[in-house]
């Protein structure tokens, strides 16, 4: 067997014809086109080559993108009253924040600054307890994109047997609540799982979210299982995933490559949720990616 390889492109363009349209009607309805604020603070050069390429796709879909530059000295009540600035600007419709931080800020201290309404990662309190109760507003979009993706490769995920590896609030923990509320049977492995192997091999859906290139190996994979994989670590040879994938790829029905599976889908998501910020700030609107 060989997998088929689970492309994000076809998903992605099906969400940016979408939210295009969305930031066209929104611009001729309120006279500006949606507004992102991407705060960077200090400057990690993967952080900016990846501004860089979502102020491109901003720009293919209509949508306005700041870069807001703060130094690595930044302290982080400085980097909190910046946010609450954007925060309350009337023109701009959603914030993230890209990371790394430089140390001694604290992630939560500054994603709980941005007003909920704005919050486009989905990773405020707010926005993450939402979630939990099955009420979501924005969702962290690499999540959100390994749902889509899931449901693209063609299994049945309500009552699928779905193992995620990795729990972190960025990716796996809500990819795992997303997946139980669209009915899979989800269970959730880390550093601490006693025996890896055994639970990816019993997953007709796997979702490997760690950041170790190779971890997933061929014999940890079920025959026919459709596998997700949002890893992304760069190396000597380039952007690679958590799974082997040629040898996976023996095994599984379906595999995401890296790169060219879950990243697009995910700027599509995230972008979408800037569009659904802009609507429900102006028009009470509520729609969401
Ligand atoms: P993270 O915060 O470092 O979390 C990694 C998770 O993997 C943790 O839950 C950790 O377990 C678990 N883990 C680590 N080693 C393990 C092992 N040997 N066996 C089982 N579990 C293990 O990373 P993240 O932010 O979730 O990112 C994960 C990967 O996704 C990274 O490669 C990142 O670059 C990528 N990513 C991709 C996208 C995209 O758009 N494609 C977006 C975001 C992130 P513990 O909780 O026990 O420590």
């Amino acid at each position: 067997m060989t997998a088929l390889s689970l492309l994000g492109k076809p998903v992605a363009d099906r969400l940016l014809a979408d939210l295009t349209g969305r930031a066209q009607a929104f611009l001729a309805r309120h006279g500006r086109p949606p507004a992102l604020a991407v705060i960077r603070i200090g400057d990690d050069p993967d952080a900016a080559v990846y501004t860089r390429s979502l102020q491109r796709a901003c720009r293919h879909a209509g949508i306005r993108s700041d870069d807001v530059q703060l130094s690595a000295a930044t302290d982080e009540r400085t980097a909190v009253a910046t946010i609450r600035r954007l925060g309350a600007d009337a023109a701009v419709d959603a914030i993230m924040i890209q990371t790394p931080l430089p140390q001694g800020l604290r992630r939560a201290a500054l994603t709980d600054a941005i007003p909920p309404v704005k919050d486009v990662d989905g990773l405020s309190g707010e926005n993450t307890g939402l979630l939990a109760q099955g009420r979501p507003r924005h969702v962290p979009a690499t999540a959100r994109a390994l749902v889509l993706l899931a449901e693209a490769s063609g299994i049945t995920v309500a009552g699928a047997r779905a193992v995620v590896v990795g729990r972190s609030d960025v990716v796996g923990l809500p990819a795992a609540l997303m997946l139980l509320q669209a009915n899979a049977t989800v269970t959730v492995c880390h550093r601490a799982t006693a025996d890896l192997a055994a639970e990816t091999r019993r997953a007709e859906l796997l979702v490997v979210a760690v950041g170790r290139p190779g971890l997933i190996t061929a014999d940890m994979v079920a025959p026919g299982a459709v596998v997700l994989d949002a890893g992304t670590t760069v190396t000597a040879d380039g952007l690679r995933g958590d799974v082997d994938a040629p040898a996976v790829a023996a095994v599984a029905a379906a595999l995401t490559p890296v790169p060219g599976g879950v990243g697009p889908v995910t700027t599509a998501v995230l972008l979408q949720q800037v569009v659904a910020a802009a609507e429900e700030r102006a028009e009470g609107a509520g729609r969401d990616g």
